[in-house]
């Protein structure tokens, strides 16, 4: 027996959530966020499942350079524009698309001579205060803009939200609203919409949705009281159990005993840990799922080793399938117990970690 850590990536799951965000769309192009590796599913197997989408998103011209090696002539948006000079040309050459976020990057505009001129979207700062143009600043960017001969016309508008996973929260609304006023009488495509808000705010789709998390499979939302929306899980994490131990009740297990027994039971030891990549802030009860059945972690996640409460599963053996998360559990779920969120947890899934890759089908879910 092999160590069984994998994360098995469905294609069919991403076509299926592709799907889920472009009725959410409703006529409105779909960007497919896959920066960061594709949030940890790798960038040209996410990118080669979504095919179908309008647009590619990512961070910054690292991401897109293998996008358009691999032959993809989509529209490729960085998120985060260029980060220093000479990227522009790269930018200009390869036909990407620019956030333009901060005075600096207008002033390399203006400075430099391209072959071709970019598209650009004035980001702007509707109340997430992290990237972008105070609303009253928007109006000189947008002239500068219009005015360069590096940049193609009708320059285009972006926006990002802060709490648009919380459905209870009016800020969404409020941001919305500043965004429109900044806009309006303006040419140029608009982008608002994370997946949060393509699944809850219709009134934010515009002309291009950006989501991300969605096509994973996760839900955005923080409020779990309210119904998941109809996505299928992408990532299978899952691995074997390599050892099973009968202690007695009081005995302490793993590091810093931090789980003690209640009673006499068998603990089951599964091979994966934080080296892999599962969140060692896993708490004393975080779900697994044994033989696709639900049990609790007890103790300490290890580097290597995670230990398991198989107080309830009586018939496991040696060799038994572990999932950590996937098809029956949420990596959200496993999130929340684990003081972080579904992207975090993809995203810092390891190289130690086998991926391959299957292709569900794409009619069920
Ligand atoms: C990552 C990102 C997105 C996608 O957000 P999700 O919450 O994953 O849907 C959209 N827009 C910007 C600017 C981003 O950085």
């Amino acid at each position: 027996m092999t160590r069984d850590a994998r994360a098995t990536i469905d294609l069919g799951a991403l076509r299926h959530n592709l799907a889920v965000a472009r009725k959410a769309a409703g006529g409105g192009r779909v960007a497919a966020a896959i920066k960061a590796d594709g949030y940890g599913h790798g960038l040209l197997r996410t990118a080669g499942a979504l095919k179908d989408a309008d647009v590619f998103a990512v961070a910054c011209i690292e991401e897109a350079v293998p996008l358009r090696e691999a032959g993809y002539r989509h529209p490729i948006l960085l998120l985060e524009g260029v980060f220093e000079a000479s990227e522009l040309g790269v930018a200009s050459r390869l036909g990407l698309d620019l956030m333009v976020h901060s005075p600096w990057q207008v002033d390399l505009l203006e400075t430099e001579r391209l072959a071709a001129p970019v598209r650009t979207w004035i980001k702007v700062d509707t109340g997430m205060h992290r990237l972008g143009f105070p609303p009253d600043e928007t109006a000189r960017v947008h002239e500068r803009l219009r005015a360069c001969a590096s940049v193609s016309q009708p320059v285009c508008w972006a926006t990002h939200f802060a709490r648009a996973d919380d459905r209870g929260s009016d800020y969404t609304r409020h941001q919305i609203g500043v965004f429109n006023d900044v806009c309006r009488g303006h040419g140029g495509l608009r982008s608002l919409a994370n997946s949060a808000a393509l699944l809850a705010w219709p009134e934010s789709r515009a002309d291009l949705a950006r989501p991300g998390i969605m096509l994973y499979g996760a839900s955005p939302f923080v409020d779990a009281g309210h119904e998941r929306p109809p996505l299928r899980p992408v990532m299978h994490l899952q691995t074997r159990l390599i050892a099973i131990n009968r202690l007695e009740r009081g005995d302490p297990v793993g590091y810093s005993g931090t789980y003690r027994c209640p009673e006499s039971m068998r603990v089951g030891v599964a091979a994966i840990g934080y080296g892999d990549g599962y969140p060692r802030h896993a708490e004393n009860g975080t779900p697994v799922l044994v033989n696709g059945r639900l049990a609790p972690l007890a103790g300490r996640v290890s580097m290597d080793m995670i230990t398991i409460d198989l107080r309830a599963h009586p018939d496991a053996r040696v060799g038994d399938p572990v999932t950590l998360w996937g098809p029956g559990l949420p990596a959200e779920e496993v999130a929340a117990h684990s003081g972080t969120i579904a992207y975090e947890l993809f995203c810092q899934i390891t190289r130690r970690v086998r991926v391959e890759e299957v292709d569900g089908s794409d009619t069920d879910g």
